[in-house]
């Protein structure tokens, strides 16, 4: 498959805080391109995170309990727009925006309480990480539903030690507060936990224009879960894949990015011709 036409050229549109961006996204922490948006400062996972919300909102109706496990400012817009009767940032350590502090291998939450749960790049930090998957696994409702993401490469095991020393969590997993890596086998992990799991990728939902111009990246993965043989009526929780729309907005975007190019182009053709001595 060819570039997507918008590689080519910079502007953006970050779904986070619903702008375009003239400039296009600045590096990322690890300065990789095309990653931060300047204004809001999300990340590619919080651009498809919106965008995912957005997909499944219709079916999330009215969010009773909406739990957000070390909450990103970048998605805290867009998780309001739901506007859950009652939203509780939960985090182990105080700090401003945190409603309810603990441990999330021992939330002190009721069973079956809550509606809503997004716990993203938080079970890499966890020693005991099966036991806090028991946990999201009890207090997600019968008709709830949990949005996860973790450090994840497919094809590999996963890779993990908790008493590694820094430098050697730094290499292995990333960064030192990291205790893994996931591979494959974070599912059955899920599995275990009593999950049921969906993974998702942007390609689920947009073409590569769409996505390349929302900054999404290539290989980013979410996981979908709820709690295994819960009694959900059939119609709920199908997850929405890329409609005619998507592929529509694709070749919109592909247009765009071609007009922008040839007038570039143009520009820099007539510049070099009327400076010609
Ligand atoms: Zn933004």
């Amino acid at each position: 498959m060819s570039a997507p036409a918008i590689a080519a050229t910079r502007g953006r549109y970050c779904p986070c805080c619903d702008r375009h961006l003239r400039e296009g996204f600045l590096p990322g922490p690890d300065g990789r391109p095309d990653a931060t948006c300047p204004r809001c400062k999300s990340l590619e996972r919080h651009r498809f995170f919106a965008i995912l919300l957005g997909a499944l909102r219709p079916q999330l109706g009215r969010v009773g309990t909406l739990l957000d496990i070390a909450p990103a400012p970048q998605a805290r817009a867009r998780l309001l727009e739901l506007e859950p009767r009652s939203y509780v940032r939960f985090d182990l350590r105080p700090g401003r925006g945190v409603d309810l502090r603990g441990d999330i291998t021992l939330m002190p939450l009721r069973d079956r309480c809550v509606d809503l749960l997004v716990c993203y790049h938080v079970l890499e930090h966890i020693p005991d990480d099966q036991r806090a998957i028991a946990e999201i696994g009890r207090v997600i409702a019968a008709d709830g539903l949990g949005i996860l993401q973790v450090p994840w490469r497919p094809g590999t095991v996963t890779d993990e030690d908790p008493d590694a020393p820094e430098d050697e969590r730094i290499r292995r997993f990333g960064l030192a507060d990291h205790v893994r890596y996931y591979g494959d086998d974070f599912e059955d992990r899920l599995v275990a936990g009593g999950l049921d799991v969906t993974r998702v990728t942007p390609a689920d939902y947009l073409g590569a224009e769409a996505n390349a111009w929302m900054g999404m990246g290539q290989d980013q993965s979410v996981w979908l879960v709820r709690p295994a043989g819960a009694e959900v009526a059939p119609t709920k929780w199908t997850i929405p894949t890329a409609s005619p729309l998507a592929s529509t907005l694709d070749s919109l975007v592909a247009e765009l990015a071609k007009a922008r190019a040839e007038r570039q182009e143009a520009r820099r053709a007539l510049r070099q011709a009327t400076t010609a001595p």
